[in-house]
């Protein structure tokens, strides 16, 4: 059995029933019939034309009229040709047919012979029953890039389901299997991911591997696809219990990457503000903290906020909070963090920050930008804060230096007007 035939085959294992299989020799225009259980009187004979198949079945209402032109079309000798100048792209139709009478549908599809050229350009056409488990498997074909059937005893495999790219980089012959799947790797894999996925793809250590368990993930960045999982699947074992069959399957799970990648951003931030929030900036800090990182640590509150909410309405209040949070990502660098703490309490941890005179600058810089605020509905008011500040010159626990900050914040509190207070310095 060719490999083409026996992708053919396991497919049918899958799919359902293969009412017919032709091999038609397009250059001849000449059809063989390969497999028939179909107890239906197609006028298809070995030896006839494959084309004047096709017409009959429309002439005589074998296909559904509404699908007559798309079957008259695309099996064609010329609709044929094109889609085999479209590299390795799946054919598959799907028309009506009429069998005791009704119609049902049926899936047609077609693949390169195994011997395929220019010359020989010999192909199959199958027609398929439509049932229930071709749409599982079509939905299953949505969801992966590829599925190859692998024979770990004989080195050999069957590719259920592949592409162009895919295809275009497996080499045909002279590698055994695991040089195969490296040659793929090395180019479908993105470098900082191909380490990983050459370990996982190590077929001389997967019966190892697979002791006791059905499957194995892995989920890495392909070239093409973005973000894949690959998986290893137990098929069958020998009588020895060795592993003789497995499904290699690579999925795409862009999608759905993206949308984890989306809800952790919004666990990590504070919604309203777009900073992080308490937990986060908390955890961040505080593995800074524990690296040894030395910099100035600071929160604040701002001043009189409940009388901007009284006097402008809390969506006012909202907009000026929202407002701070803009002016720290302005003010502070890349690898400073600023966090909302919640309320109209902020905190950032600016890093590296070891002298007084930098620590006064940025809070300088802070204040003014803050201040500089401006809400069309509320005028010329301008917006003042509290700070409390820490310069930490030595490994600490997040809790120390808040607890030390928060301190000075009551303290700075006690002063009208945009006021800091610094832990353990001379007030200036
Ligand atoms: P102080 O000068 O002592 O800081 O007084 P204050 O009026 O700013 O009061 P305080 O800091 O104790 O309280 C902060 C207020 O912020 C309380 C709450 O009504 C308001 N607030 C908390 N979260 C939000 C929010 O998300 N949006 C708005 N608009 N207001 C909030
Ligand atoms: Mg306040």
């Amino acid at each position: 059995m060719s490999s083409d035939q026996g992708t053919l085959f396991l497919k049918q294992y899958m799919t359902g029933k293969f009412l017919r299989v032709y091999e038609v020799d397009l250059k001849k225009d000449t059809l063989v019939v390969v497999h028939s259980i179909d107890d239906e009187n197609l006028p298809d004979q070995d030896g006839s034309a494959f084309s004047a198949l096709i017409q009959e079945c429309v002439a005589a209402g074998i296909v559904h009229p509404d699908d007559a032109e798309e079957f008259a079309d695309r099996l064609s000798v010329a609709g044929l040709r094109q889609w085999l100048s479209t590299e390795n792209r799946p054919f598959d139709l799907q028309v009506r047919r009429k069998r005791n009478g009704v119609y049902e549908w049926v899936l047609i599809e077609a693949m390169r012979s195994e011997n395929y050229t220019e010359d020989n350009q010999v192909i199959y056409v199958v027609l398929q029953e439509q049932n229930e488990l071709l749409g599982a498997f079509k939905a299953l074909s949505y969801i992966y890039i590829s599925v190859h059937y692998l024979d770990l005893k004989n080195d050999t495999y069957m590719a259920v389901k592949t592409n162009q790219y895919i295809d275009a980089l497996i080499p045909r012959a002279g590698s055994n299997l695991n040089e195969k799947g490296r040659h793929a790797t090395m180019n479908l894999v993105e470098e900082n991911h191909r380490a990983e996925t050459l370990k996982f793809m190590e077929l001389e250590t997967l019966r190892g591997r697979m002791n006791g368990v059905d499957t194995l993930t892995h989920i890495f960045v392909g070239n093409i696809n973005g973000w894949c999982r690959a998986r290893f699947i137990a098929v069958d074992y020998d009588e020895q219990g060795m592993l003789h069959h497995v499904l290699f399957t690579v999925e795409g799970i862009d999608a759905e990457k993206r949308r984890e990648q989306r809800l952790m951003h919004m666990a990590q931030t504070d919604l309203m503000t777009g900073i992080m929030n308490r937990g986060t900036g908390q955890r961040v800090i505080q593995e800074l903290l524990e690296e040894g990182v030395k910099g100035l640590f600071c929160m604040f509150d701002v001043d009189k906020f409940k009388a901007v909410n009284d006097t402008y309405g809390h969506d006012v209040g909202d907009e000026v909070l929202i407002a701070i949070a803009n002016s720290m990502e302005k003010v502070f660098r890349g690898g400073d963090v600023i966090m909302r703490l919640g309320g109209d309490e902020f905190a950032f941890f600016a890093r590296g920050v070891q002298s007084r005179k930098v620590a006064d600058n940025i809070i300088g810089r802070l204040l003014k930008a803050i201040e500089a605020i401006r809400i069309p509905v509320m005028g010329s008011y301008q917006i003042e804060i509290s700070l409390g500040a820490v310069m930490v010159g030595q490994q600490s626990s997040f809790e120390a230096v808040y607890r030390q900050a928060d301190e000075c914040l009551y303290e700075a509190k006690g002063t009208e007007g945009s006021n800091c207070v610094f832990y353990n310095q001379p007030a200036k």
